[in-house]
């Protein structure tokens, strides 16, 4: 067997929900929402089922979800994209990483992570060949700058890979940050994988940039997107990738023989999905963004020190700043004996862990985080 997979603990989402379920705590940790999707997105993917071809679609994606990307991302992002060359459909983003690692690394490769990290990454770097080189970032902000950059670069760095906005840190790297990766990632001629899963759900106005937008990281970045983010549908499991026709051959090779390909109602869905209007993903943003601002009222007003949430579906709790001394895993132990399941997270770092920061799930009816509130307030 594999040591990898032998020596892999099972991930902090599953066994967080594990241990919710079996003791009935409310779940803020895995992050999912209970509303918040499409009916009509639904009701698409539904008639497609009963009415379309439920056989094989063509490998890179059915031609109406491609151009439906290559739309959305030209409405929506200024970018042009040949849905042709340029785009690959997957099953989720987690098959889109895990596509893109192992077509672009060549065993013994460099590739720069920026930690926290989401957990999928670094087991499928090292599946890959990979030799992780890890960017620590730190709250409150979590960026990087110049110098973080050029101790983890080398002249054996091939693939970078970060995640915009940050899943756990609800953090966002601006155009400025990209660009200074840009002058790394072309100085060692390597290519940057960004996992956008979270490009629509950013709050306050925030507008999301792209790799894909910067000029100079345009034909050496491959952008990773999800439906189950953007329409608040976790389990559907579509993805996609957009890059440079030559990199997207090599992407698509990689892809063929992971999953071949995606149901193809769902494809029908997600395509549906995203020609909505902007006025769809505006209301999106704002009903995720008071869900938000109810949980950290609530928190605050408990005595809880939170951080700041510029995006995703997350927010974490300062524990030190909040005068908790206890580690975070120590304390989400704690928290669920009071009924309430977070995520530790120091569960995404592979070294020198911060530990000192909790991540909640938002993405709840009001009712579901005023009981979580009233609870960790006694907790307190
Ligand atoms: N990347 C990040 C940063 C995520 O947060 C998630 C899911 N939460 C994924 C990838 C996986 O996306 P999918 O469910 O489409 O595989
Ligand atoms: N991405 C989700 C989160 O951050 C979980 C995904 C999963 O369970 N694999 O909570």
């Amino acid at each position: 067997m594999n040591p990898l997979y032998t020596t892999l603990p099972t991930t902090i989402f599953e066994t967080m929900s594990a241990r919710a379920r079996a003791t009935g705590a409310i779940n803020l940790g895995q992050g999912f929402p209970d509303s918040g999707w499409p009916q009509d997105v639904l009701e698409t993917a539904a008639t497609a089922l009963l009415t379309a071809s439920n056989q094989y679609p063509p490998m890179p994606g059915t031609p109406e979800l491609r151009r439906a990307i290559a739309d959305h991302y030209r409405a929506h992002q200024n970018i042009d994209l040949d849905w042709q060359t340029e785009v690959t459909v997957t099953s989720g983003a987690t098959e889109a990483l895990a596509a893109a690692l192992l077509a672009l690394i060549t065993p013994g490769d460099e590739v720069v992570l920026f930690q926290p990290l989401y957990d999928a990454y670094l087991p499928l770097v090292r599946r890959a060949g990979g030799i992780p080189r890890l960017v620590p970032l730190a709250p409150p902000h979590w960026q990087f700058d110049d110098a973080m950059l050029a101790a983890a670069f080398t002249p054996k760095t091939r693939v970078v890979l970060i995640n915009n906005p940050l899943n756990p840190s609800a953090s966002i790297f601006d155009r400025a940050s990209l660009e200074l990766l840009a002058t790394y990632a072309n100085r060692h001629d390597a290519i940057v994988i960004s996992d956008e899963v979270w490009e629509h759900v950013i709050f306050d106005g925030a507008q999301h940039t792209s790799v894909l937008a910067i000029p100079a990281l345009r034909n050496r970045s491959v952008k990773i997107g999800s439906a189950g983010k953007i329409f608040a549908l976790t389990g559907w499991k579509v993805g996609w990738m957009c890059a440079a026709p030559e990199l997207t051959a090599a992407l698509a090779r990689s892809h063929q023989f992971l999953t071949f390909t995606t149901p193809p109602n769902l494809q029908a869905g997600v395509a549906h999905g995203l020609a909505k209007p902007a006025a769809w993903f505006t209301d999106m943003r704002a009903g995720f963004q008071n869900s938000r601002d109810n949980l950290v009222t609530g928190l605050t007003a408990a005595g809880y020190k939170m951080l700041p949430s510029a995006g995703t579906w997350f927010v974490s709790i300062d524990l030190a700043a909040s005068g908790i001394r206890h580690t975070d895993t120590v304390v989400a132990d704690r928290l669920l004996d009071a009924g309430v399941a977070t995520i530790p997270v120091s569960a995404f770092y592979a070294e020198a862990p911060v530990t000192t920061t909790l991540r909640l799930c938002f993405a709840k009816h009001d009712e579901t985080l005023d009981a979580a509130i009233t609870r960790l307030a006694e907790a307190l």
